[in-house]
Formats: C-alpha cells, sequence, structure tokens
C-alpha cells in the first residue's frame, strides 16, 4: 500500500516507521519545517525498543504535498488542533478512493473529517501504541499496542476489516471494533481525568492518585462523560471506566509518567488537546442541555494555564 502520515510527530514516526518496515511505501507530512528538514537530511532517528535505528522515509512539508503524490491510505495523526489545517494542506492528495484513518485522541475529529473526506472513505479508531518526540528528527519507541478501527460509511465494515487486517500485517496490531465509539469514549475518560489534572496539580498519575480528592474528581468527570456519551446512544459501564482509569495511579505499572499534555505544556511549553477531550464534552453537554461543570471548569483551567506560560 502507499500510505501518507500526515502529522508526523511521535506517533505518526512510529506508525510510518513500522508500515515501512512491513513493505509498505510510505510518505511522511508534517508541518514543523525543522523536523522535516532534520529526518530528509538524516533520516528518521529512532530509539525503537532500545536500538539506535535510522528509517529513511520520504517527507515532506504539508504545504508542499502536490497534486502529483498518490496515496492509497491516509492515516491522521496531528494534534487535534492542527487537524483542520493539514487536511486544508493536503486536500490534492485526497482523491475519491482515498482511504482516511483518523487516529488522534479526543472526540467529534470526524466533524472537521467530513468537510474534506467522503463519508464512506473515512474510518476512525483508537491506538494503545506510545511513542515520545525528543527533538526534531529524533523520535523513542517503547513497548507494545494495538489498534481498533471501524468505518462510519455504512456497508464498509468489510473494507474496514481489509484496513485492519493490512495494517496488522505491519506489526500493529490492528483490529476491526464493531463499537469504535464506545473504545474511543472509553479511552478519553482516561485522557480527561489523568490528562488535565496532572497538569494543572503539577504531578504525575501516581501523584494524582495520592490526593484525597482523586476518587470524586474522576468519577465526576466520568460521569460527565457517561451523560453526554449516553445522549450519543453509548453507554459507558461507569464502574469500570473509573476502575479503569484509576488504574493509572499504580505507580507499578505507569502511575510514574506524566501525561502527554503536561509533557506538551508544562515542559514543552505547546498548547494542548484540552478543547478535544474535557472541552468537546463541555460543548456536547451544551447542545445536548446536559451541565458538565468539572469538565468546563478544567478546560478553563488548562486554558489559564497555557495563557499564564504564555503559550501560543
Ligand atoms: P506530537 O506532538 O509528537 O506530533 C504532533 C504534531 O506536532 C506533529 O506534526 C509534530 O511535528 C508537531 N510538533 C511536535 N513538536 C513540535 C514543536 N516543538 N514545534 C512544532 N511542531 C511540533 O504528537 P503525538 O504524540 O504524535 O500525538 C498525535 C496524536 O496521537 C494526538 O492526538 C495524541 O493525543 C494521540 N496519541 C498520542 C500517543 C503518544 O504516546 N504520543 C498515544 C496515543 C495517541
Amino acid at each position: 500500500m502507499r500510505i501518507a502520515i500526515a502529522g508526523a510527530g511521535a506517533m505518526g514516526s512510529r506508525f510510518g516507521l513500522m508500515l515501512q518496515q512491513g513493505g509498505n511505501e510510505v510518505l511522511l507530512i508534517d508541518g514543523w519545517a525543522e523536523h522535516v528538514q532534520q529526518i530528509q537530511e538524516h533520516g528518521l532517528r529512532a530509539n525503537y525498543n532500545g536500538k539506535e535505528v535510522v528509517a529513511h522515509l520520504p517527507i515532506l512539508l504539508q504545504s508542499e504535498v502536490g497534486e502529483s503524490d498518490q496515496v492509497d491510505l491516509i492515516i491522521l495523526f496531528t494534534k487535534a488542533m492542527q487537524l483542520e489545517k493539514m487536511l486544508k494542506d493536503i486536500q490534492s492528495l485526497i482523491k475519491e478512493d482515498t482511504e482516511v484513518l483518523c487516529l488522534l485522541n479526543g472526540i467529534g475529529h470526524e466533524d472537521i473529517i467530513e468537510k474534506f473526506v467522503p463519508m464512506e472513505n473515512i474510518y476512525i479508531g483508537n491506538t494503545m501504541w506510545t511513542a515520545g518526540l525528543e527533538g526534531p528528527g529524533q523520535v523513542k519507541l517503547f513497548g507494545d499496542g494495538s489498534v481498533e478501527l471501524q468505518n462510519l460509511g455504512a456497508g464498509k465494515e468489510a473494507a474496514a476489516k481489509e484496513l485492519a487486517r493490512k495494517l496488522a500485517e505491519s506489526g500493529l496490531n490492528a483490529k476491526f471494533s464493531d463499537n469504535i465509539r464506545y473504545s474511543i469514549y472509553r479511552k478519553a475518560c482516561v485522557n480527561g481525568t489523568m490528562n488535565g489534572l496532572c497538569t494543572i496539580l503539577d504531578v504525575n498519575m501516581a501523584g494524582l492518585g495520592k490526593t484525597t480528592t482523586a476518587h470524586k474528581m474522576v468519577e465526576t468527570i466520568v460521569n460527565e462523560f457517561a451523560k453526554v456519551a449516553a445522549f450519543e446512544n453509548i453507554h459507558l459501564d461507569i464502574p469500570e471506566v473509573i476502575a479503569h482509569c484509576e488504574s493509572c495511579f499504580d505507580p507499578a505499572t505507569i502511575g510514574m509518567h506524566y501525561p502527554s499534555m503536561y509533557q506538551d505544556l508544562i515542559k514543552n511549553h505547546r498548547l494542548t488537546e484540552i478543547d478535544y477531550i474535557n472541552g468537546a464534552i463541555s460543548r456536547k453537554g451544551r447542545k445536548y442541555g446536559i451541565v458538565t461543570p468539572y469538565c468546563d471548569f478544567l478546560t478553563e483551567l488548562v486554558h489559564a494555564k497555557e495563557d499564564s506560560l504564555n503559550v501560543k
């Protein structure tokens, strides 16, 4: 397959590398000029499960994508707030039969993708792979993961299964899901509790778990997500989802990690995806007539933190 990765940061680089190793023709597309230049000049340098590898992957600046570039599949891996600009810039790559798979964290990206891609070509998913960007052209890739995906278009189940099969051939452990929106909401609950709270409190996840109010905050936020999801006919198993979120507190597993929002804002002074996690619940809540005070407040706090750090 000819595959374009639109957004070749940490996760895009991981998927690009694994898909190339799996025998696909991969084109990276990105908007960060310094990162693009490093990969063009030195290849993508990856610490891949402890081993240093250099992958020679073609990469284009998103502003330089041309009519002649042809791909079968585009995997979207920008940060949520970069998605619309990316889709605008790569419009010439999106042909009538180009499949587009979105694996960003957060909720409701299909509303943006639908502006550029016919519904029958859109696939949405969720991934448990992780990756870290060490600097321009350099990534750290550790551990295992998985991908779940589903078609948005009616009658496209067979195509979604085929897409999952092709990704699985490259070791991505991809599977078709018949209820991807449930998985997306469930993962968004983890991001909606761990990310914002650790960022504002300046703690890792184990540190959050040690606070006397952690359980109440997690429970209230998950309940807000669940009420909004129920309005969309997605019925979260609330006790299971709360337990899933709180499993992140365990210092023996991932508790000592600082979530990605913390890394983005506090460490690297970059904007956060809060508007597509808790902020998405606030927006949907307003639309559906559901009050979501914890998500509203957490979204405002994170934006205030962005402002106080002068992050733009
Ligand atoms: P990333 O920040 O590594 O890359 C996203 C984009 O931001 C890329 O285009 C990258 O080039 C650009 N970028 C990164 N640093 C920059 C800088 N200093 N200056 C300018 N541009 C910069 O994001 P990611 O971690 O690959 O995440 C992509 C999506 O996948 C997000 O929705 C994220 O929530 C989700 N996700 C991430 C992980 C993970 O472990 N990283 C896991 C699952 C899902």
